[in-house]
């Protein structure tokens, strides 16, 4: 089967078949072929409906996920977006493509290395990756209209929620191993409120040096 109609099914049979329904964000998924995004080894498992393996123990997260994720946190063309743990840099090409501009940081230099050539061969120049703890470094394009963690924290950090505009929002899997659930936080003006949403399983969120 063509990469084209696999990612079509993919969308249909995974994302649409489970509630998410948000055109513009369908549309993104349309344009961003994910099989470019997984190791070359597992091109043939790209369209699954689970993680897949990344080096360095990481994972590319299931395209359910990553689409949910999106629909939640409604990123707009005007908005700057912060993500936490770019991995493969596949969420980061879905953002790309709503948001005006993704500051996206990712701990380990192996992986970063990739994503850029990734990203040029799809045309996409409104990202700016840089190689360290999302949590801190990219403070001085704080606030941020949006912001995603693909990588989960035992607690939220207060220095993420610091980031956030006004009217921003946050989406994070938050918890331990075993039992961690995606959080979405919204601010407005001081108060911050939070919500509970699905059951899901991250990777760490670990601190930089
Ligand atoms: N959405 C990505 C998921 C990658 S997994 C994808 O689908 O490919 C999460 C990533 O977060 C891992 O690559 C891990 O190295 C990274 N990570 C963990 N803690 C981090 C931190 N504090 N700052 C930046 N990246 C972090």
């Amino acid at each position: 089967m063509r990469a084209d109609d696999s990612n079509e099914r993919m969308i249909r049979d995974q994302i649409v078949a489970r509630g998410v329904t948000d055109r513009r964000v369908l549309d993104a998924l349309r344009s961003v072929p994910r099989e470019l995004f997984v190791p070359s080894h597992l091109r043939s498992c790209a369209f699954e409906d689970g993680p897949l393996p990344l080096e360095r123990g990481q994972t590319i997260s299931q395209p359910f996920i990553v689409a949910l994720m999106t629909e939640v946190l409604r990123p707009t063309a005007n908005d700057s977006v912060l993500e936490i743990g770019t991995g493969s840099g596949y969420q980061t090409a879905i953002l790309a493509r709503l948001a005006r501009v993704v500051y996206s940081a990712e701990l380990e230099p192996d992986l970063a290395r990739d994503v850029r050539a990734r990203l040029d061969q799809l045309g996409i120049t409104n990202v700016v990756l840089g190689v360290g703890d999302g949590v801190h470094i990219f403070r001085d394009q704080a606030p941020f209209n949006a912001i995603l963690s693909a990588a989960a924290p035992l607690e939220v950090p207060d220095e993420l929620l610091e980031q956030l505009a006004d009217g921003g929002r946050m989406i994070i899997p938050i918890g331990s191993a075993d039992l961690q659930f995606l959080y979405l936080f919204e601010r407005q003006g001081k108060e911050i409120k939070r919500r509970q949403l699905d059951p899901v399983r991250f990777v760490p969120l670990r601190s930089g040096p």
